[in-house]
């Protein structure tokens, strides 16, 4: 009789996750009792170009710009571990489209950063070498085979996400893998099963993400066109929650999808204070209308973060009316609160 080993079963490497949200729940409790805010998810757009052509992009309109060098982002990544940030999230555009990208992963690792990447999966096999510097991937799949492709506007991109997430299996077994599936009006409940299935089949972890844009920006209107009603939102989810009942390997919060499926629409965010975002000319952009109102090239990170600029612009974030919920910023703003639900939720989700 045989017997395989989940890659996903709970092992001493992943201790390191439980150091990093332990660490990050003493980090939202420091920051609650100080007026400057004490961040520890580094969030860096590595470039801004990307090989596919979503019609829910929110980057498309900001691809004009050079990507900071090699030497800048790893001093700002050198820094941020200095400062005390406890975890990275490297993304794009399309990271893997960088040559140096392994160096970027492996200064990250090297800063001591939970090192998490999100990528859309097709130069995977072509350019690894990240695997052995990072922690976590998030690899974009929102439907099965055509579907996908036809999503991305990028033939191939099902298969080649497939075959390297085989690879990464093989070659990067200490990273842990998710699918990152977006709910949008492009995908339908027997396709969203499909990514559960694969996902259960190929002993990997699903995320969802939804898409929700900033109303009042004219450059959101392609992500606005891709948005379900939260009438539609609600009836998805109720699914989603009932096929992680059912053991499909799925880590979204509870917190999160009863929000979406009570149709709640506000919350008192912190995520700005949680997560300090950088874009690729370095450039940090006000999350409520996406104007850049602090820059990070040639500047001590330590600095930035004390400027009065960065601190006004990042508390202001609790009176924001917008409601995002596709990135984490719920959970953390529900943890950042020691609201009891979240951290509920978040600690299920650790263990499992
Ligand atoms: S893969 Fe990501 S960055 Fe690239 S076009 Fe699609 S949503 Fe935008
Ligand atoms: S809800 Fe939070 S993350 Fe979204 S725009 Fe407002 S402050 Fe930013």
């Amino acid at each position: 009789m045989t017997c395989t080993k989940s890659r996903n079963r709970m092992t001493f490497e992943r201790l390191k996750y439980y150091r990093h949200l332990g660490g990050g729940a003493l980090t939202c409790i420091k920051s609650r009792l100080s007026k400057t805010p004490k961040p520890l998810c580094f969030s860096l757009m590595v470039t801004n170009k990307c090989n596919c052509n979503c019609d829910f992009c929110f980057w498309k309109h900001k691809s004009d710009h050079d990507d900071m060098p090699l030497e800048e982002i790893q001093r700002l990544i050198k820094e941020a571990g200095e400062i005390g940030y406890l975890d990275s999230i490297l993304w794009g555009g399309e990271p893997l489209l960088r040559q140096d990208f392994t160096e970027i992963c492996k200064a990250s690792h090297d800063a001591g950063l939970y090192t998490k990447i999100a990528t859309n999966g097709w130069f995977l096999q072509e350019n690894p070498g990240f695997g052995q510097y990072t922690d976590l991937m998030f690899v974009s799949l929102d439907a099965i085979g055509k579907a996908h492709d036809d999503i991305r506007h990028l033939p191939g991109i099902c298969d080649r996400v497939m075959n390297g997430v085989e690879y990464h299996k093989v070659h990067s077994p200490k990273m842990r893998i998710y699918v990152c599936c977006t709910v949008s009006a492009q995908t339908d409940f027997e396709q969203i099963k499909e990514v559960a299935q694969y996902c259960k089949d190929a002993d990997i972890l699903l995320y969802f993400t939804v898409n929700k844009s900033n109303q009042s920006l004219e450059e959101a209107q392609n992500v606005k066109d891709t948005e379900l009603e939260s009438d539609q939102l609600k009836e998805v989810f109720i699914k989603i929650k009932d096929l992680k009942k059912q053991g499909f390997p799925i880590r979204n919060s509870d917190y999160f999808m009863d929000y979406i499926i009570d149709k709640k629409n506000y919350y008192e965010c912190h995520w700005p204070r949680i997560s300090t975002v950088i874009y690729s000319d370095g450039n940090m952009l006000q999350c409520y209308d996406r104007q850049p109102f602090i820059n990070v090239r040639g500047r001590a990170l330590k600095d930035v973060i004390k400027d009065p600029v960065f601190v006004e612009s990042v508390n202001k974030c609790k009176d924001c009316k917008l409601a995002c919920v596709g990135n984490y910023a719920l959970d953390a703003s529900g943890l950042w609160k020691l609201e009891w639900p979240a951290i509920k939720s978040l600690m299920q989700i650790a263990i499992t």
